[in-house]
């Protein structure tokens, strides 16, 4: 029997009440990762050491969706609009970030995820969409999250492309942050009409580096085109 691949997802704190808080990861991450052949684990942030310790044991990383990003990480004081932060999750995943595309561990990014991996590498982000873009459509979407609701345009020379096998697809959106300057070593490979950057890749590919502003994850049990990422995902980690 083969070793099926492990991967990592990166979870977030949750509070429920007084006597329950620990970890939450949305069920979505871990049915796609396991109906794709994988092991889902959840990477709970304690510190960025402790962070770097869980990485070996993994095949590849998710890079889940959450809280905002702490503007200061990108030279910023916070926007009016700006959500909660956690400060401990920033650094543990842009740790995360650094290893794994530095042992060319397979990296899915996902919401949060793409606009961690752009702050690691040196980028900017937009706090909020709606006060700081001009004549944004709606990406906070009011439907449920399993159901698509924009367009996205797909650069033809990407790995996106090769899995979606189109120059549009129809996403959900459930972001109130983006991309703004985008890191150096990443390029923009989809977009949404009013230009916001919904998947980046790195330019120095040597296994999937991929990062979507939508959630993939929630839509995949009824959309192949989605699964189909996360059979790639898993299919490069598996060769690790
Ligand atoms: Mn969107």
């Amino acid at each position: 029997m083969s070793k099926k691949p492990i991967i990592g997802i990166t979870g977030a704190y949750v509070k429920h009440n007084d006597n329950m808080e620990g970890v939450y990861v949305h069920h979505d991450y871990h049915k796609c990762v396991a109906s794709n052949g994988g092991i889902p684990i959840i990477l709970p942030y304690i510190n960025p050491e402790i962070a770097l310790e869980t990485l070996p044991l993994c095949d590849g990383i998710i890079l889940s969706g959450g809280e905002d990003v702490d503007p200061k990480l990108f030279g910023q004081d916070p926007h009016l609009q700006l959500g909660p932060t956690t400060p401990e999750r920033d650094l543990a995943e842009i740790a995360l970030v650094k290893y794994a595309l530095e042992n060319n561990i397979p990296l899915f990014a996902i919401c949060r995820g793409v606009q961690i991996l752009n702050v690691a590498l040196g980028g900017t982000l937009i706090q909020d969409i709606p006060s700081q873009v001009k004549e944004p459509i709606q990406h906070s979407q009011q439907i449920d999250r399993s159901q698509d609701t924009h367009w996205v345009t797909i650069s033809r020379d990407s790995k996106l492309f090769e899995i979606v096998g189109s120059d549009r697809v129809r996403v959900n959106s459930l972001h109130h942050q983006a991309i703004d300057r985008v890191a150096n070593d990443l390029r923009v490979v989809a977009q949404s009409s009013d230009g916001i950057v919904e998947a980046v890749e790195y330019i120095h590919p040597t296994t999937f580096t991929v990062g979507v502003q939508w959630h993939p994850e929630s839509m995949a049990s009824t959309n192949p085109t989605m699964n189909d990422m996360f059979k790639e995902f898993i299919k490069s980690s598996t060769n690790v």
